[in-house]
């Protein structure tokens, strides 16, 4: 890429067919307009929260280089999760896509509708081990520290096994 880019990390999670739809989604993350996926963490298999009775989840991060702004990422972001629930066909059925944006760049936010650094980012073992594992040097932003540092925050235990990616 020749424009000037920012570093941001997005979080995906799947627990229906995750198999077919996380290479879908990573497909559709690829065509993002001016912006580039650099590097993609495991899969890892993680336990559900809220309700027990589903399957579990397929969670990982990918690391993206963007042009746009955090709200155009945003936008780019949910449209994607609407693309693939549509695919489905059932409108208020389960969520077979959930992106989070984690990390962009060094920005603080706190919008009604964006939130970043993402709020569960250090508790949730599930988005920061993902992210350890791709960019462990990371420094999270207002701290003065680099992300492997920080799993002392975790309160949320949910990952079961790690795969490589898209061994699935
Ligand atoms: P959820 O489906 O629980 O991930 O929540 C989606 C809502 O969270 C959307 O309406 C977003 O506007 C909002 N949101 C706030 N901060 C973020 C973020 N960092 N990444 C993705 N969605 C966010």
């Amino acid at each position: 890429m020749t424009y000037s880019a920012t570093k941001t990390y997005i979080a995906l999670g799947s627990n229906i067919e995750p198999s077919l739809n996380i290479p879908r989604c990573l497909q559709l993350l690829r065509e993002i307009p001016h912006s580039a996926v650099t590097v993609e963490s495991s899969w890892y298999r993680t336990s559900p929260w809220g309700f027990s009775e589903q399957a579990d989840f397929i969670n990982l991060v990918v690391g993206l280089a963007t042009a746009l702004s955090a709200r155009a990422l945003l936008s780019a972001t949910q449209d994607i999760e609407r693309r693939l629930a549509r695919s489905r066909g059932r409108e208020n059925g389960p969520r077979t896509i959930d992106l989070d944006i984690l990390l962009f760049g060094s920005t603080i936010l706190d919008t009604d509708d964006l939130t970043i650094p993402h709020p569960g980012l250090l508790l949730r073992d599930f988005m920061l081990i993902p992210l350890i594992e791709i960019a462990p040097e990371t420094t999270y932003p207002g701290q003065h520290r680099p992300v492997r540092d920080l799993t002392e925050h975790i309160r949320y235990r949910q990952i079961l096994e790690k795969y490589p990616s898209g061994s699935l």
